[in-house]
């Protein structure tokens, strides 16, 4: 059974190590996740896009083949399904389908109609049991055409959206979607400090976990960073090690073509980026 993800959080602030979220991509992706998550007895959330989801053929489709892998691969450890960057309307119908979390991105709206908005769905998450992220402060780069400058965010409009009743919040800390450029400043690391002080336990968002420093991921996760979004670097290693099987010919050989066989180094490949990331953020055994 799906669960909220603000249970999961709140313990990963209180332990000091943050639980990962994997965005999902289609059956094999969302196999390799949660097979991970079980083998290392683990908290999970899966991340889908708006993109994502259109290409999944919606929202309900990912739900029943969510909850079907739950209860096909025995999965017992807490998993969260929850929106990635989400429109108002999206955040809507993940509600209507099943999602047991959303992220509402009101970034680039001002601050008031963020707030509005945020307040909305608070209440209606709130109503039925789900957990909700909201963002201040653009994420740098570009996540399905969506493109942030990378700003740093205020920490008192943090507190301001906090304040709402949220269960997580994403602020922008220099971090970036995709891979980092070679001129990265790094994490802002007294801005994070800034926005832990004001808003307390609330569990922070570390967008853009790919290419981030190891160093600096635990110096997040001790600043109250709770939930890391890992996207890019699952799909470069699937897409490495699907490009290693075809120019080795091994399509070529025997039943090589067979798309069980032809995607198993590339779901492998996913998996064990999984696992690192779960052992670098400590959520290894806080199932
Ligand atoms: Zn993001």
């Amino acid at each position: 059974m799906l669960v909220s993800a603000k249970e999961m959080l709140q313990k990963a602030k209180a332990g000091k190590y943050a639980v990962g979220q994997f965005n999902i991509n289609n059956l094999e992706w969302t196999k390799a996740v949660l097979q991970t998550a079980q083998e290392l007895n683990s908290p999970v959330i899966l991340g889908v896009s708006e993109g994502a989801g259109k290409y999944m053929c919606g929202y309900t489709t990912i739900v029943g083949m969510v909850n079907g892998m739950i209860n096909e691969l025995g999965i017992t450890v807490p998993v969260a399904l929850h929106l990635d960057h989400g429109s108002y309307e999206g955040a809507k119908k993940c509600i209507e389908a099943g999602f047991s979390s959303v992220m509402f991105d009101g970034s680039h709206y001002p601050i008031e109609e963020n707030i509005a908005k945020t307040k909305e769905l608070v209440e209606t998450c709130d109503k039925l049991g789900l957990s909700l992220e909201a963002e201040v402060g653009s994420i740098g780069g570009e996540e399905d055409g969506v493109i942030g400058a990378g700003e740093v965010a205020d920490p008192k409009e943090c507190k301001m959206i906090a304040d709402l009743g949220v269960t997580m919040l994403a602020a922008g800390i220099g971090n970036i979607h995709g891979k980092y450029p070679e001129n990265w400043a790094g994490l802002s690391f007294d801005t994070l400090d800034a926005i832990q002080q004001l808003t307390g336990d609330m569990p922070l968002v570390l967008h853009g976990g790919t290419g981030i420093p190891a160093e600096m991921i635990k110096k997040a996760i001790s600043l109250g960073v709770s939930k890391i979004n890992v996207n890019t670097e699952c799909q470069l290693a699937f897409a490495d090690a699907t490009r290693k099987y075809i120019e080795a010919g091994k399509d070529l050989q025997g039943k090589g073509f067979d798309p069980r066989k032809l995607l198993a180094d590339g779901t492998q490949a996913i998996k064990d980026t999984v696992k690192e990331k779960m052992e670098l953020f400590g959520s290894v055994n806080k199932a």
